[in-house]
């Protein structure tokens, strides 16, 4: 019989008996392990009572407590990162080392939250009027419910609990369904590390418990991540519904090769940032922009290394592992037929890998195509594969003309030694984050995360200061202490004396 994948609410398992489940699969068996619960609207408000119910302790919990339990789970997480490495690996497919390094990620942030005391200061004005001071503080705004997808399920959720919790919310985390556990290992092991039943809380499901969330009166805010249709829902939704609301969306990274630039660094980090994570991640490179005549000294290289590239099981030691599931394997591949059709070419067809793993693994190579007409839709949806397209240019300036062209705008790279070029692309891209010589410029823990246009909506990015922002609100304290001088009656509106 299949593993049962229960809720996490209350700081134990929470099985209703009467579910409606979904399938998870180890990717590269192609064959369902397990079957996850699928909540209802009883096991919303079951989650959102248990983490409202566990606020208002874990707010007034002194800040050397708060600390202390985040603490120790570092040290636990640091200790025992392997297992859910293999978590990771066999619900999501990608490859172990892939796997401990986006732990190793989501980590940095929790090393960053731990220096909340520093950040959550407040200000303070001595003397702002004649025997007057004003001060403002920073508090925890409630139940923050985050929804996370599939391709990173330690990683991005930690881009946001450290810091809500550390902040003194509690949490509602909706991981996806596709490989829900990793979620559930976060959740124990917090509770091992101390923290009170209630404050960190897993709702399994698909739209019916986001959308649940979304209208819950107990949820303060939502910190969603996924694709741009989805994040535009739940942005429109959860603002409507008075929540505080960061939601951030798909995307499709260029990176621009210039004329100048070093072909083999270039070539090492299309291979890598293209077919990392078998594509399946929100910053991997997916097109190419070559400025002429770069294109076929770039391409040969780019050919060469992907020849020298195991797809297989993530166990096994390969470079790349199998896609998250079959649908999305056949989606994907079914990106090469209209690639042909539209007019570009099949420089490698990852159809035809011979997968070190299962046969019924969902495979699919890493692909090169060239040529891509920019009105495709290869080129303009977010494929989000192991899948890599090269589009020839004749300038900079059409190249980041075109960039600014696309829907999103999450990550972009500049490979160039010209240190003039590399200032203007910073300055005039129209993206969040840029990468110069860097494909996947993810910034550190302490600038916050985020892309533009459809790839974030709402007004604070992820992590760092903004971080901070999201899950505080801020209160302004003006205080005199009153002597006989300050008697007397005036009806106009107060002024600084
Ligand atoms: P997804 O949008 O399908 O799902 C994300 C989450 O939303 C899941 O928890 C899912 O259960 C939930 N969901 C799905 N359909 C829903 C609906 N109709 N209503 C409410 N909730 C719904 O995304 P995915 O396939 O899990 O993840 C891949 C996508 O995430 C890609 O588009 C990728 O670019 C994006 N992503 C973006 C970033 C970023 O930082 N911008 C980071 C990682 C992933």
């Amino acid at each position: 019989m299949s593993e049962r994948i229960v809720h996490w609410i209350g700081g134990k398992e929470h099985d209703p008996g009467e579910s409606r489940l979904g399938p998870v699969y180890d990717p590269a068996l192609g064959t369902r392990t397990a079957s996850v619960l699928l909540a209802d609207a009883a096991e919303v408000d079951a989650a959102v009572a248990a983490a409202a119910a566990a606020f208002p302790a874990w707010r007034d919990t002194s800040i050397a407590k708060r600390q202390a339990v985040l603490f120790t789970f570092r040290e636990l997480l640091n200790a025992r990162r392997n297992e859910l490495a293999e978590i990771i690996t066999r619900e999501h497919g990608k490859v172990l080392s892939d796997a401990l390094g986006e732990i190793v990620r989501g980590q940095e942030v929790l090393e960053f939250a731990l220096g909340f005391p520093e950040v959550l200061k407040g200000a303070y004005t001595q003397n702002a009027s004649t025997g007057v001071d004003v001060h403002s503080i920073r508090q925890p705004i409630g139940v923050a419910a985050i929804v996370s997808p599939f391709n990173f399920p330690a990683m991005v959720p930690m881009w946001f609990f450290p810091i809500a919790l550390a902040a003194g919310n509690s949490v509602v985390l909706k991981p996806s369904e596709k490989d829900p556990s990793a979620a559930v290992w976060l959740a124990r092991l917090l509770a091992e590390a101390g923290l009170p039943d209630g404050v960190f809380n897993v709702l399994h499901g698909d739209r019916a418990a986001v959308d649940g969330l979304l209208a819950h009166p107990d949820v303060a805010s939502v910190s969603f991540v996924g694709s741009t249709p989805i994040a535009r829902h739940i942005y429109q939704t959860a603002a409507a519904n008075g929540k505080r609301v960061q939601a951030l969306g798909g995307a499709k990274n260029h990176m621009l090769v210039l004329p100048d630039a070093d072909l083999d660094l270039a070539a090492d980090a299309a291979v890598n940032a293209g077919f990392g994570s078998a594509g399946e991640r929100c910053m991997a490179i997916s097109v190419v922009v070559a400025v002429e005549p770069v294109a076929d000294p770039l391409i040969a290289r780019i050919t060469e290394r992907m020849r020298g590239l195991r797809t297989g099981d993530g166990r096994r030691g390969c470079d790349m592992g199998p896609l998250v599931t079959r649908e999305h394997r056949d989606r994907v591949a079914g990106y090469l037929d209209v690639a042909v059709s539209d007019g570009a070419t099949v420089v490698v067809d990852g159809r035809d890998v011979v997968a070190d793993g299962a046969p019924e693994g969902f495979w699919l190579g890493p692909t090169l195509l060239d040529k891509v007409p920019t009105a495709s839709r290869v080129y303009t949806d977010e494929i989000f594969g192991p899948v890599l397209s090269v589009v020839r240019v004749g300038s900079y300036e059409e190249a980041v003309a075109l960039i600014n062209s696309g829907a999103f705008g999450n990550g972009t790279a500049i490979f160039t030694n010209d240190g003039g070029a590399a200032r203007r692309f910073q300055l005039e891209v129209e993206v969040g984050m840029v990468g110069i010589n860097v494909p996947i410029p993810v910034p550190v823990a302490y600038h916050s995360f985020g892309g533009w246009k459809e790839s974030l909506f709402g007004d604070t990015k992820a992590y760092g200061a903004d971080g901070f922002r999201f899950f505080t609100r801020e209160k302004a304290v003006t205080t005199r202490w009153l002597d006989p001088s300050h008697g007397g009656i005036n009806l106009g509106f107060p002024q600084n004396t």
